[in-house]
Parts: C-alpha cells; structure tokens; sequence
C-alpha cells in the first residue's frame, strides 16, 4: 500500500497526474472515526474460478488489489463487509460462482478470518453484522444471485446498504454499471468514498482525460473500429497524436482508396473512418498509421507471412499485425510524449509470429515511463500484452477495468463514480 500511495504522491508532485475529484477513506478517515463504524465496501472479487470444482481460483490479483482499501479499514478499527459479484448468475443461486473461495483467500492474505453469510441482504446477514468486532470482516454473498442488483432496484440497494454507514467503492471495472451495490447504495448511506484502488484509477485515467502533461498520446489498436469510434473522437480533441493499429487500420486504408486484400475491413465504417482522419487534421491532431504490415494466407498461427508496404497488399492476403518500419516509426513519434495511453493490440497478438507489433509498442511505452512519462494501460488485451512482456511494473498504470477505462477516455461520467461524494 506505501509504496503505491508514494508512487502517486510523486507523481502529483510533479503535477503529472490530477487530484483527486472524489472523496476517498483516506480523507473520510481525517473527518470522522471509523472505529467500529461499519463499512460496506464494493470490491471486485470477479475472480477466475477452476471450471471443474467452481471452487480453486487461478489468479486472485483483483483480491489483493484490494487489499490496500481492506487493510486500511482494519487498521482503523472499522468492521468491513464486502460486497462483490463473481461470474453471470443471472439473478439465480449458482453453487459454481459462491464468494467463500474468494474469503478463505483473503482470509490467508490478511492473515484473519473472514466469515461468509449465503446472502448478501437479511437476517443472516443482519445477525452476522451484529456479532462483528473491531477489524473483523464479513463477505457478503455474490450481489448477482439476484436479478435486482443489475436492475438496481432501490429497495434492494436499500436492504444491502441497512447494516452500513459509510460506503467505500473500490471496483472500477463495474463502475460503467449502475448496479445495486455500486450506485444504487450510495442513497442509503451517511458517507460514500473512493477506496485506493479507484482512487488510483481515477486519479491517472481522470487526468489523462482533463488535464494531461502534453505532447499527449493514444494509441488505438483492436478487432474493430466501430467499437473504438467514441473513444477515437473523444481523444482526437484532446491528444496531439493519435496512433492507429489492429485490425481496425484497413477501414482506414480502404477510406484512403488502398487495396486491402483479405484484410478486415469494416464497409459501413469507411466514410466514419474517413471523417475521423478529416477531422484530426482539422484539429491539427497528427494522425499515425502503419506503414507496413505483416500479412498471412490465412488466420492461423503458423500461417505463411510477409512484410508489405500497405500499398502493396496483394490480392488473397490478410494484414495481422504492423511491420518493422512502422514500429519504428511509431516508437520515434512517441519518444517525446508525456502521457501515453494505450488501448488495444497492434494485431492478433495471440498468434506468436504477428505478436511484435504489440510487444513492441509495450516495449515502446516502457521507454516512455523510463523517461519521466506517464503511461496508462487500459483494456483487456493491452494489459494481457503487458504482462505477458513481464512489463506490468514499467507502467505508471495498469488499469483494472477494460470497459470502465475506454468509457473514461471517452469522457463519460461513470454512475458508480458519479453517485460518489466529491472531495
Ligand atoms: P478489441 O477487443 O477490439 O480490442 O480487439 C482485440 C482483438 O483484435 C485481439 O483478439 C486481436 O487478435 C484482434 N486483432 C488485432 N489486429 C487484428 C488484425 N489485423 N486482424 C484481425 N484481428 C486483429
């Protein structure tokens, strides 16, 4: 926890990322005691659990992300229930998606008991919240075994908010939702706080959005354009670069009259695509594109493959990843940035031989850090790029919610911070 409240300290000293907008426990904690108030804390204990037994978790990170908001509480004397949901159970009881693994895993990491409950409102949990000390903490039953919480029906966020007065949120990958336990509560407690792990994402991905230290970069990869319009429009009014990768560059190249072989390409979006570069150049936002690519006879892992300039893709060939050159290139361009954000693949990394575009820009970006920059990750496979380089701790932030982060590029208030108290 120090060493992650220091690195953000830093930071803010050197005016590179934003304060805080909301409030956080570490400043409720400065107002009012917290020794034995009871705090409903919103995690994100979404877990990958063993599909055989629906018991073994495989990687327990989101867990012990939130132990710096979970230890703190403690500390302080609080008694902590948590609230999370884990899997799609569709608002029914499902044995395979139960939060008690995810407590006995906890229990280890804080070296304490955390006790469970089969529910997350009622008796049980009632008599439960009565017999809590001092630092002790009860895990509430996955929210989704009811279909209120993604309908965020007020009398349930209500009857899951009862036993509490403070609420911390600190799940941002569902703070695009309005849920039950991540906006609806906020009306049934006295005080509702950012925890660390949200404030830290806040804190990066809010001030690479208001108020970045410039030249300011994005870098937009992925499958497909049409999901990534919003977030290019938004960014080309802030950035002064953009770079584009992934699939989507062939519905950029097709707006441009290149030929794309069997590339991807987006029809509907051409004339979209095309606007978008008009109106970066009209912003005198500069606009990257690959200059080669590397282009298979198939979609496959051990396809044939090629480097081509873009405008020599022949007929029956796909383009899977960015060329060498254009590695390069980008890698030039983004060497005096400040603040670099990165969403989606420079290809289908998932395939070793069309893996370097994106290796190669985490790489690129680890640079940028090593130099004094801020770098923000956002993005499932971004990350997953990231960490497979073993680069994770050569970020300045690795965001934890995919969805979450692109709905902040794009500038849009997330319900599950909005319904927060404001610093
Ligand atoms: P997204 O979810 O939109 O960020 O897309 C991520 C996916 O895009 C990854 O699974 C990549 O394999 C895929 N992708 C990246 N580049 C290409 C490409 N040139 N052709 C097809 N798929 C791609």
């Amino acid at each position: 926890m120090f060493s992650q409240s220091n690195f953000i300290r830093k930071q803010l000293s050197y005016g590179l990322i934003q304060r805080g907008y909301k409030k956080t426990i570490e400043q409720l904690a400065k107002q009012i005691p917290l020794k034995d108030a009871k705090v409903l804390v919103r995690v994100d204990f979404n877990v990958p659990l063993s599909k055989a037994d629906g018991k073994t978790i495989t990687d327990d990170t989101r867990i012990k992300e939130a132990l710096p908001t979970i230890n703190f509480l403690r500390n302080a004397g609080a008694k902590v229930l948590l609230a999370s949901h884990c899997g799609r159970p569709k608002g029914a009881v499902n044995e395979k998606m139960r939060m008690a693994p995810m407590a006995v895993r906890l229990s280890q990491l804080i070296n304490h008991p955390v006790q469970t409950v089969n529910d997350c409102i009622g008796s049980e949990v009632d008599a439960a919240v009565q017999k809590l000390k001092s630092g002790d903490v009860l895990m509430l039953e996955n929210a989704r075994f009811y279909k209120e919480e993604e309908k965020n029906v007020p009398e349930f966020a209500q009857k899951m908010a009862k036993n509490a007065t403070i609420y911390v949120n600190d799940a941002f990958g569902t703070a695009h939702r309005a849920h039950a336990s991540t906006e609806g509560v906020c009306k049934f407690v006295n005080h509702k706080v950012a925890g660390f792990l949200m404030e830290k994402e806040l804190k990066f991905l809010k001030g690479a959005v208001d108020a970045p230290k410039r030249p300011f970069a994005a870098i937009v990869g992925g499958a497909k354009v049409s999901t990534k319009i919003p977030v290019i429009e938004s960014l080309i009014s802030k950035c002064n670069k953009i770079f584009i990768g992934g699939g989507m560059i062939f519905t950029f190249y097709r707006a441009m009259g290149l030929n794309v072989g069997n590339s991807m390409v987006e029809q509907d979006f051409i004339p979209l695509a095309k606007e978008l570069m008009e109106k970066a150049k009209a912003k005198g936002v500069k606009f990257y594109l690959p200059t080669d690519v590397v282009i298979a006879n198939e979609f496959k892992a051990d396809a044939e493959s090629k480097t081509v300039s873009v405008k020599a893709i022949p007929d029956g060939w796909m383009g899977l990843d960015i060329g060498p050159e254009s590695l390069e290139y980008f890698k030039n361009e983004l060497s005096d940035c400040k603040t670099v954000v990165w969403n989606g693949p420079m290809g289908v990394f998932e395939f070793e031989k069309f893996s370097k575009g994106t290796f190669g820009v985490a790489h690129a970006l680890a640079d940028v850090t090593s130099k004094g920059g801020i770098t923000i990750i956002g993005g499932g496979d971004s990350v997953a790029a990231v960490n497979a380089a073993k680069l994770d701790s050569k970020m300045s932030h690795i965001s934890t919610g995919g969805g979450a982060s692109l709905e902040m590029l794009e500038g849009k208030e997330l319900p599950g911070v909005s319904a927060l108290d404001n610093a």
